[in-house]
């Protein structure tokens, strides 16, 4: 049975069709974020789970392209790069824990449930922003590839990692995030978003790796 804060929540996510292109629904958390109390129960439902289960968050969040669902049919339609891709990592230092969180909205709830269940937070982003030796990961889209990049010495082999984005879509951008992380040595023990889209099956291509989302929508 539901929570009943997720109602408010759900009403608070502004659907604008056609944005950026014809046939697709884009979901704007933006409107949840003027809601303070929806904002807030949305971090401490992530935080509710993820609290004192060996967990130091990560919140993904590379926005990197957006999916058409044209009606009946399961077409991809990746069509959009958002700038400002940014993902994020948090490890729990003590407890060798790590919770990571995925791009330019990942980076909205990933930094306050990190602080909240006291984990590290990396960043994933885009080539060439991080300074230091980096290991990237390349992935496919249906036209074309993207890359996300995470900082050599940020994840510890034993760290526990949770990925944290506001939608999943193709599962595509957690896929990445999730493999550089194993690619570091980290456990992935979860993926956590706000939203599924799930007619694009995404969850599937998550190496079966479980998924929690707060609600669906088409
Ligand atoms: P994917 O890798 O296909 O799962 O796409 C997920 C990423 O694209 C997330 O970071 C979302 O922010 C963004 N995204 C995809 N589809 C939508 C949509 N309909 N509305 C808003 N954001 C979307």
């Amino acid at each position: 049975e539901q929570d009943p804060r997720i109602k408010g929540i759900a009403a608070s996510i502004r659907v604008v069709p056609d944005f950026p292109k014809k046939g697709i629904m884009f979901q704007d958390i933006t409107t949840l974020l003027l809601e303070p109390e929806a904002f807030k129960n949305t971090v401490d439902l992530f935080v509710e789970r993820y609290s004192g289960k060996n967990i130091s968050v990560v919140a993904v969040g590379r926005a990197h392209s957006l999916t058409a669902l044209p009606s009946q049919t399961y077409r991809f339609n990746m069509c959009f790069i958002i700038v400002g891709s940014f993902a994020c990592l948090m490890i729990d230092l003590h407890q060798w824990k790590t919770a990571k969180g995925i791009e330019a909205r990942g980076f909205i709830f990933g930094p306050p449930i990190a602080l909240a269940i006291g984990a590290k937070f990396v960043p994933l982003r885009k080539p060439r922003k991080l300074p230091g030796e980096v290991i990237s990961e390349r992935y496919v889209l249906e036209y074309g590839t993207d890359c996300l990049e995470m900082h050599v010495g940020a994840i510890q082999p034993c760290d526990r990692a949770l990925v944290v984005d506001d939608l999943v879509a193709t599962g595509g951008t957690l896929r990445a995030a999730m493999n550089l992380l194993e690619r570091a040595g980290a456990e992935v023990v979860e993926c956590a978003c706000v939203i599924e889209l799930p007619e694009l099956k995404g969850r599937d291509r998550l190496n079966g790796k479980p998924l929690y989302v707060l609600m669906e929508s088409r």
